[in-house]
């Protein structure tokens, strides 16, 4: 039988760079042909061979009720017909709005915008606007979106200006952004002793979920909070995949930290390109067309998204839904943990609601560096056999997971038996 997802991998090669819209589809780091999805319901999708697979990225993280809910489905479906873009102000973007406002309490006011990367980088821009300073502070293995000025590596020293990660960055353009390490409390010390008052902001994932599934330590978040605070720095949690999924009030709900700015994305889209930033009035008014920091956008607060975004924020928001989908997630990891002892499989797996990571290694790393000494090719042999018994992780080890309230107990208990199976036979 020809292979559909092989077909179509070709033909898309022939006109897409690479077969794909955003790299990490491609299969690179795992290798095969990526599977080309033909439709998805609930917890599950098919590919172009009608092969299912239980779903644990669920689009990185927007499909946290799982595929196809009804009332999602309704929604978007009621919002198509009235129109699919005005170009002109909707009540539905002032009850997103309110939405959002009501359940994230660090946020006065928020802008809406189109995907992660722009709420990040109009964010980062407000917060060099607001403070009239220039330097930025991240993370080595946090991911903010693919802005010009995040796109950075750490330097040879401690707590030096980065490099560069993309060909296109003029290495001007990253000068003033300063990559530290993940939960290196001296490094954080140093970095604002070093450039106090030139630090407009300290971005952060305080869960981070782009090289893989790694906390924030209490310690270190505090920390973070305290220095900002003492230096006149902003502190912006980039809640894009936390948002929702952690919990209902995010990692500054998990970690009870308050940002200045928060960034959003994912799952206030439930699926739609739909992203969003926002913090304290006062800062927030320092956008256009009240403020001298300019952001726009063409589809921003788009009628159908802002419907399905709408939507996915009134399910997530009765009450249980967290604690439930949380105690599958942990069923999963701790099935997951068990299978791998069982077998002598080095292994650990972490999760917060709806996100989980796993490592094929006894420790939780604690930052970017150590998550990359996972064995790839023992990655990758993990990877394929769940494939071929039709479950779908990330294909990458720096990517988190994600369960959906669509997964079922049968579903969980299937995955971590494909898991069990494949530890017996390495
Ligand atoms: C996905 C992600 C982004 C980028 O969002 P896009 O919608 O892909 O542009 C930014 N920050 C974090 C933490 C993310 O996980």
């Amino acid at each position: 039988m020809t292979d559909q997802n092989d077909l179509l991998f070709e033909r898309a090669r022939a006109v897409i760079p690479g077969g794909v819209n955003s790299p990490v589809r491609a299969f690179k780091a795992v290798g095969g042909t990526p599977r080309f999805i033909q439709r998805a319901q609930g917890a599950y999708f098919w590919d172009a061979n009608d092969q299912r697979y239980i779903d644990y990225i669920g689009s990185w993280g927007p499909m946290i009720l799982g595929h196809g809910h009804p009332a999602v489905v309704e929604a978007v479906q009621k919002a198509v017909l009235e129109g699919f873009s005005y170009g002109a102000p909707t009540e539905r973007e002032i009850e997103l709005a309110e939405a959002i406002l009501a359940l994230v309490p660090s946020m006065e006011m928020v802008r809406l915008v189109s995907s992660g990367t722009e709420a990040a980088m109009s964010a980062l821009r407000l917060a060099r606007g607001a403070t009239g300073r220039k330097t930025i502070v991240k993370f080595e293995g946090c991911y903010h979106g693919h802005a010009d000025a995040l796109l950075v590596k750490a330097g040879s020293g401690l707590a030096t200006f980065g490099n560069p990660t993309s060909a296109g960055v003029p290495p001007e353009v990253v000068q003033h952004t300063l990559v530290l390490e993940y939960n290196n409390l001296q490094q954080l010390e140093e970095a604002f002793a070093l450039h106090s008052k030139d630090i407009a902001c300290l971005m952060i994932e305080a869960i981070a979920g782009n090289m893989n599934f790694v906390r924030a330590t209490p310690a270190f978040a505090k920390r973070c909070r305290e220095l900002c605070t003492q230096h006149g720095a902003l502190l912006i949690f980039d809640e894009v995949m936390t948002g929702f999924r952690v919990g209902l009030h995010g990692a500054q709900g998990v970690l009870g930290i308050t940002p200045d700015l928060t960034v959003l994305g994912k799952v206030i889209g439930g699926g739609m390109p739909l992203a969003a930033f926002g913090g304290p009035r006062a800062i927030m008014e320092q956008l256009a067309p009240l403020g001298p920091v300019y952001q726009a956008g063409t589809l921003s607060g788009n009628p159908v998204a802002t419907a399905c975004g709408l939507a996915t924020l009134k399910e997530i928001s009765k009450p249980g839904f967290y604690e439930a989908l949380a105690k599958k997630t942990r069923t999963l990891v701790d099935g997951l943990k068990a299978a791998a002892a069982a077998e002598g499989q080095p292994f650990n797996a972490d999760s917060e609601g709806g996100m989980f990571g796993f490592f094929l290694m006894n420790e939780l790393p604690q930052n970017y560096a150590t998550v990359m000494t996972t064995d790839n090719a023992q990655f990758n042999a993990l990877f394929h056999g769940l494939l071929d018994r039709g479950v779908y992780i990330a294909p990458a080890l720096y990517e988190a997971g994600f369960v959906s309230a669509a997964h079922s107990e049968d579903d969980i208990a299937a995955t971590i038996a494909a898991a069990r199976d494949i530890f017996s036979k390495r």
